[in-house]
């Protein structure tokens, strides 16, 4: 799809008018899909007078709100590449990122502008920060309404042109700004649509963050180019998230394996009416089957889907089609249209693997990343020459073609020349009932043998689980599973850490360790 991203994703805005595309979902307030559309050239129109140019670099900062896709909107159709930045980043953090990328421009929210603010002094370069509400001192997207200058005709080159600059989540290492041009976004959701087909009527709460790649697509683009309605939250919280479903009559939810972990476990589920949702769709993260159907069978809905992806495949390639009854258990779903994938051997490099096998899976599309920003021998270790993304996942295939992820090739616990996936562990860990939840990592014995840490958290609103012991765990799990992959260390904690987009943060639990 040779198109700039406001094109491919609010073409059809004026035509579905009245039909609320936004819904703040704590006030209330409403965005038409007509309002979406004014609004965002208005302020396009005015951030180019205010001197965003083609090229330029825009920091978005701002947790979800029903502002944020119109200032995104406005960005890109200024002709911007927007930058999105973690809401809760330091001023530190938030520097490095505006140096890594060379921002120009900011926009913020008044209780994060001291953060900006800070920011952009340690760094020099950003020109002017905005604020999408008021405040003193400061240009304010809602004043950029009223704004009289011509719409900028900036010349989008919807291949070459970098709409997106998200950063990669930073769970192996350091963030990564992904270059994602308009053509490989716009492309993805066309690709993505016919397997998810949503439109005026359809509720979507977006409670995951917008700045991450997978809500910017999931949460804001694809329904928004479809004609839905998303209610925004800007955090999670159980009661504010489950509350806003009953209120809000949602019909579908995009989330990562913690929520369904809650939807599935916490007692607070009770306590809500949630007869609107028709599907559960979870993606980011390993999602254990045995979960997966214990959060369905509880809501009494068809089976939670899944979807895989990456920040650096715009981002997604496989997908469970919502109008698939019996989706395999724990597959994450299966190729789209005009992508190719391979599954590489682990030992053999550029050996094809078969039906069944394990191996690194491969993807080449039109949503490959342009490449890492600045990063070229990143991106030449990534994609190869043929144009095959190496994922660094390790996957199978069935017959079928559906797909199942193991984890990721770097969190393998080698134990003995035998492949232990954490992942597997701690899908297992937790459907014992006094587990809440669990993590799991490799670390060293005395005999230099890398063998599997388990991380758990006792289930709160099970009584036994305080008498759990480790002894208990290693047993559990020993009795289900092959011998080299028995657990043999077990730590009880609070919490496991987890970034904003579910992932489980291995690297902290491993400087635990
Ligand atoms: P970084 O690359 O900076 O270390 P990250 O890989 O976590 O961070 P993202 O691009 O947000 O950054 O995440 C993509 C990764 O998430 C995939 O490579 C895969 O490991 C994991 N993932 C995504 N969807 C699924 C899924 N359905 N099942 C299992 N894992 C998934
Ligand atoms: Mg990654």
């Amino acid at each position: 799809v040779e198109e700039p991203i406001h094109e491919a994703v609010l073409g059809r805005a004026a035509e579905w008018g009245d039909t609320p595309a936004l819904v703040d979902g704590e006030e209330g307030t409403t965005l038409t899909y007509a309002q979406l559309d004014t609004f965002h050239r208005r302020i396009a129109a005015a951030l180019a007078e205010a001197g965003v140019r083609k090229g330029d670099v825009l920091a978005l900062h701002s947790p979800n709100t029903i502002a944020f896709p119109v200032a995104f909107f406005a960005a890109t159709r200024a002709g911007a590449s927007v930058t999105t930045v973690h809401p809760l980043a330091t001023a530190e953090e938030f520097a490095k990122q505006l140096r890594d990328c060379a921002a120009r421009w900011i926009v913020t929210v008044s209780p994060l502008l001291e953060t900006a603010r800070a920011a952009a002094e340690l760094v020099g370069g950003v020109r002017e920060i905005f604020v999408c509400d008021q405040a003193e001192g400061h240009r304010s997207l809602l004043d950029m309404l009223g704004s009289t200058a011509p719409e900028p005709d900036v010349g989008i080159d919807p291949v070459e042109d970098v709409a997106a600059l998200p950063y990669s989540s930073g769970t192996t290492g350091v963030p990564k700004g992904v270059m994602l041009t308009h053509r490989s976004i716009a492309t993805n959701l066309a690709q993505l649509a016919p397997t998810m087909p949503m439109g005026p009527g359809d509720r979507i709460l977006a409670v995951l963050p917008f700045f991450h790649i997978y809500g910017l697509t999931a949460l804001m683009n694809a329904p928004l180019r479809q004609g839905a309605t998303v209610v925004v939250l800007p955090r999670f919280d159980l009661h504010g998230f489950l509350g806003a479903i009953e209120k809000q009559r949602i019909t579908g939810l995009y989330v990562a394996p913690p929520i369904v972990l809650a939807l599935a476990k916490h007692p607070a589920v009770e306590g809500y009416d949630l007869s609107s949702l028709k599907y559960i769709i979870s993606a980011a993260a390993p999602l254990d089957a045995e979960l997966a159907a214990a959060c369905s069978r509880r809501l009494g809905l068809p089976p939670v889907g899944q979807a895989y992806g990456m920040t650096e495949l715009s981002p997604g390639t496989h997908v469970v089609p919502l109008a698939c009854e019996n989706p395999p258990p724990g597959s994450v779903g299966k190729l789209i249209a005009g992508t190719e994938m391979r599954i590489l051997s682990l030992d053999e490099p550029g050996k094809d693997l078969g039906v069944g096998e394990r191996g690194e899976i491969a993807i080449r599309g039109p949503q490959v990343m342009k490449g890492y920003l600045g990063r070229p021998d990143a991106t030449t270790a990534m994609i190869d020459e043929d144009g095959w993304l190496h994922t660094g996942d390790v996957g199978h295939v069935d017959a079928d073609g559906w797909l199942y992820v193991v984890d990721r090739v770097k969190e393998l616990i080698k134990y003995k020349g035998f492949q232990v996936a954490p992942a597997e562990l701690e899908a297992l860990l937790l459907t014992h009932p006094g587990i809440a939840d669990a993590a799991v990592i490799g670390v060293y014995d005395s005999d230099n043998n890398e063998v599997p840490h388990a991380y758990v958290v006792r289930q709160p609103a099970e009584p036994s689980a305080n008498d759990l012991t480790e002894g208990d765990v290693i047993a559990y799990v020993a009795e289900r599973v092959a011998p080299y992959k028995k657990i043999r260390h077990v730590d009880f904690i609070e919490g496991v850490p987890r970034a904003t987009s579910g992932k489980i943060l291995r690297r902290e639990l491993r400087e635990r360790a």
